[in-house]
């Protein structure tokens, strides 16, 4: 299984914009930061630890997903700019890059420092400058951002609507058993989803993250 998910991502440098004349050329910072990738052993301690792999076999794991990214960061991977479109898109599709639940134990566990985690989450923000944030996983962290941002706390039952869509209905029905079993349990968030004690400072810090 690990090295069908290694090959899954097509682990090599597959360059599609103009070919040099000469060698391809890269700034001495990149290769530093893939350094920290690169460092990488495959010894398999993150995804013998992967809370996501423990459930769904499908899930692509910290250690493809962080080999992925390896390359979606050099710049001689991808189009002209160094983008790499395809391998993006192909990515976020399902057991991919978007389902990561950000746990964190790959990067507690991993030797090497390498924190496929954090990989991740930086792919999540090359995918969507990519134009791909059009799926549960990108609208999901937006709808996160926003309701945490706005009110100072997750907003738990619009989260999911904003995340499928209010008009995928199927998907919105496939959450009633999740919904009922909440309900039953005392543990259905309120219907009027109310700000913290001094929403303005959360307000505050948000946009300046956002600038
Ligand atoms: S952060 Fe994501 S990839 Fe890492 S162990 Fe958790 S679910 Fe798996
Ligand atoms: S734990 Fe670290 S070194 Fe081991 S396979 Fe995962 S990312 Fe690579």
């Amino acid at each position: 299984m690990f090295w069908n998910k290694i090959r899954e991502i097509e682990p090599y440098l597959q360059p599609q914009g103009e070919i040099p004349e000469g060698e391809y050329v890269v700034s001495n910072e990149s290769m530093l930061h893939l350094s920290a990738v690169t460092a990488c052993i495959l010894c398999g301690a993150c995804v013998s630890d992967c809370t996501v792999l423990e459930v769904d076999k499908s899930f692509l794991g910290p250690a493809a997903l962080a080999k992925a990214y390896r390359f979606t960061a050099d710049p001689r991977d991808g189009d002209e700019h160094g983008v790499s479109r395809d391998r993006l898109k192909v990515l976020g599709q399902p057991s991919g890059m978007w389902d990561c639940t950000r746990c964190n134990m790959c990067v507690q566990v991993c030797p090497k420092g390498v924190a496929p985690m954090d990989r991740i989450m930086a792919m999540h923000d090359q995918a969507i400058e990519a134009g791909y944030g059009n799926n549960n996983g990108a609208r999901h962290a937006d709808a996160f951002i926003e309701s945490v941002g706005h009110t100072g706390r997750l907003d738990e039952l619009r989260l999911p609507v904003k995340t499928v869509g209010i008009t995928n209905i199927p998907a919105l029905l496939a959450f009633a058993p999740v919904g009922w079993r909440a309900m039953t349990h005392g543990k259905l968030p309120p219907l009027i989803h109310k700000s913290v004690e001094d929403v303005q400072t959360i307000r505050k810090l948000y946009r300046r993250l956002e600038q």
